[in-house]
């Protein structure tokens, strides 16, 4: 018998429905789905439910995880750009590739030479956000040397906004994109299959009919898993925001001072914590901590909890002001954000357990 907790609970229906309502949504504004699956490390049942639920594509950061989604039928897409060392691995296992770089390009075509086989890739243009992409200006040069290649078909153009420099995509940033679309077939004569517009950040667009002409796919996760657009934070009406929950177990309850008793030195992180007094608190430990998550990114289920801590493997939470009789080996739930469900994902003490 292995243990159920610390556990992140996946309502797969949920899940389900929230694909299916944003599919739909993009689908009817002709814009095809990539399902990205890197933020819950494509668990298997979740990124089954994306299939089911409609996506087009399949696409993670990882390159090991599109490997074990290999038996699921959508194609796979390898959104962070390639390191050179692992071309072979990519073009093995990776329909399209997200790519920037004309080196790293040069060896995929390399490695598709050895493999005899065509790799698809999506050049990535930076628009402002500056994360990945060639700048507009490299844009022709870049484009010619790919059109050399052999093994490599261009399959389309890209942008990733709202990522790094958390630039909002806009009528006018876009434009850029679709301009450099129409461009490559008046000056290379280049149709591509795929202007892909960006991630979670777009969708705001779709309800005010705001979509530049071309741009014909999205790139989404944080939309499809809690249910959340990303350029302002709202929630996108009809979704779920509770597919994803954390599950702790209660192992100590007990009324203690707000306020360590002793000199205060540093804690566990090398910080000097500061306390406030309120006295007598009833305080609980609950068997979570660090290793698997931040506390800033949880919110209670119970809104009357607070979290007062944590520590490696230890979260500290407030229980004094709760309507519940909670006791030693309950379970308490949390709502998850999405540098929460990241880390709760990736940690292998937390059970993944699908309903
Ligand atoms: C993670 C990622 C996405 C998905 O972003 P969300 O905000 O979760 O929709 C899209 N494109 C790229 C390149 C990414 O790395």
């Amino acid at each position: 018998m292995t243990n159920l907790y610390p556990q992140l609970a996946i309502d797969l229906k949920k899940l389900e429905e929230n694909v299916s309502l944003i599919t739909e949504k993009c689908h009817k504004q002709g814009i095809s789905v990539m399902g990205v699956t890197k933020v819950f490390c494509a668990q298997e049942e979740a990124a089954r439910a994306f299939v089911e639920g409609g996506v087009d594509y399949l696409a993670d950061s990882r390159v090991e995880n599109l490997i074990d989604m290999a038996h699921l039928s959508p194609e796979k897409v390898l959104l962070r750009l390639p390191m050179p060392s692992e071309a072979q691995v990519i073009v093995q296992h990776v329909d399209i590739s997200l790519n920037s770089e004309l080196k790293t390009i040069k060896a995929l075509d390399q490695a598709a030479k050895l493999l005899d086989k065509t790799h698809r890739i999506i050049l990535m243009v930076d628009l402002g956000d500056l994360r990945e992409g060639i700048w507009p200006s490299d844009f022709d040069a870049t484009i010619r040397e790919i059109l050399t290649l052999d093994k490599i078909l261009l399959e389309g153009i890209g942008v990733n906004l709202t990522c790094y420099g958390g630039v909002v995509p806009k009528t006018d940033n876009l434009s850029q994109l679709t301009a450099l679309n129409q461009h490559l077939k008046d000056t290379f004569g280049v149709t591509v299959k795929m202007v892909s517009g960006g991630n979670s950040s777009f969708l705001y667009l779709l309800d005010q009919g705001g979509v530049p002409e071309g741009i014909n796919n999205l790139r989404l996760g944080e939309a499809l898993v809690l249910g959340r657009e990303t350029a302002y934070g709202d929630q996108i009406p009809g979704t779920h925001a509770d597919v994803f929950q954390l599950k702790a177990e209660i192992i100590e309850l007990k009324q203690k001072p707000s306020v360590p008793i002793g000199e205060i030195g540093m804690d566990a992180f090398g910080n000097k914590p500061t306390f406030v007094d309120k006295g007598i608190r009833l305080k609980g430990i609950l068997a979570v901590g660090r290793q698997d998550v931040h506390p800033d990114n949880l919110i209670p289920l119970d809104e009357n909890l607070t979290i007062i801590g944590s520590s490696s493997d230890h979260m500290i939470v407030d229980f004094t002001d709760s309507k519940t009789d909670y006791h030693v080996g309950d379970i308490i739930t949390f709502n998850v954000e999405y540098g929460a469900l990241l880390s709760l994902s990736t940690s292998p003490y937390i059970k993944k357990v699908t309903y």
